[in-house]
């Protein structure tokens, strides 16, 4: 049935509306979050697709807020980017990321790497690599089980820069994660001449599959491919049990998705990985 234009017009007014003065009350309040350390990372993990053992985890930020609960990253990355904030958030995050990743990697016996995201802006900052090895002396955790994902946009221009970091960080012994892959533009050019040691899958491909349909291909050739370049596989948003076992089936070496669990809490992630570790 068709719908008066009178009455959508006026529903999308009132959604607009709202979502305005949501975007405002975000903007006000990112400064005082930030600064009072009010968004965390909550941790998804990453599962070995042969195995199906825990092998790693992604560190996704989330801001919990008293009046509009829990906000999440799409809602105010984009605005800790534009106002500069991502620099002391990305810190923020890194270090809760070590501190737990170091409790559980000794304290529990557990070997799991810790993925963390990085936005081109901190990136940039000249002090990067050094505050990067430093907080990973300060929370002495081990650095061959950290990961730092990012987006291919950051090689947007042929910025030579952007590479000399990586090569620096990989130096650390950190490794870097091409993240959302398949989605970009100069993705092929960027496999070959960034230093990486992971690709992923965007789950816009992976969580579209089904038995024989084009996604799968696509997913299939893409495992091909980066093995061929001695990149480790990650595919995001696996969902279905399907989905798992074709991934298993091509060789992929990692599956992170709703299948295995929903980004958590730290006190919920860590109960769910000693209860999956029997410890
Ligand atoms: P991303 O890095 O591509 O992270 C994967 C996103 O997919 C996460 O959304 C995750 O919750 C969601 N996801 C995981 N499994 C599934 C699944 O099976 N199906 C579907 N449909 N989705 C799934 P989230 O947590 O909302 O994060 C959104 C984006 O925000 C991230 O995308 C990342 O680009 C950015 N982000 C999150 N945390 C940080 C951070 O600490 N720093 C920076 N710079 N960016 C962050
Ligand atoms: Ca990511
Ligand atoms: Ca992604
Ligand atoms: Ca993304």
């Amino acid at each position: 049935a068709k719908r008066t234009p009178g009455l959508s017009v006026q529903a999308y007014r009132n959604a607009g509306h709202q979502g305005h003065e949501r975007l405002l009350k975000i903007e006000h309040k990112l400064g005082d979050a930030v600064l009072d350390g009010k968004i965390v990372p909550f941790f998804q993990p990453m599962v070995d697709s042969q195995t199906l053992q825990v092998a790693g985890v992604e560190c996704l930020a989330r801001w919990q807020d008293e009046d509009m609960g829990t906000i999440y990253p799409d809602e105010f990355i984009p605005l800790a980017e534009a106002t500069g904030l991502i620099v002391d958030l990305g810190y923020q995050i890194l270090d809760k990321a070590l501190e737990v990743g170091s409790r559980l990697n000794a304290n529990e016996g557990v070997e799991v790497y810790f993925s963390v995201n990085i936005s081109p802006i901190q990136l940039f900052e000249e002090a990067f690599v050094g505050n990067v090895e430093q907080l990973i002396k300060h929370h002495q955790f081990p650095v061959h089980l950290l990961k730092l994902e990012v987006t291919e946009s950051l090689f947007m221009g042929g910025d030579i820069q952007a590479r000399e970091t990586l090569m620096r960080l990989r130096k650390l012994g950190v490794q870097i994660a091409l993240d959302d892959f398949g989605t970009g533009y100069a993705a092929l050019a960027v496999l070959r001449d960034a230093c990486l040691d992971v690709l992923k899958i965007d789950k816009s491909f992976v969580s579209a599959m089904t038995p024989g349909n084009l996604d799968q291909i696509l997913v299939k050739q893409i495992v091909e491919m980066a093995h061929a370049m001695n990149l480790k596989v990650v595919a995001e948003g696996v969902e279905t049990q399907e989905h798992q076992d074709f991934l298993q089936s091509i060789g992929c070496d990692y599956s992170q998705g709703y299948l295995w669990s929903r980004p958590v809490a730290e006190a919920t992630f860590c109960g769910w990985l000693r209860d999956k570790m029997g410890a």
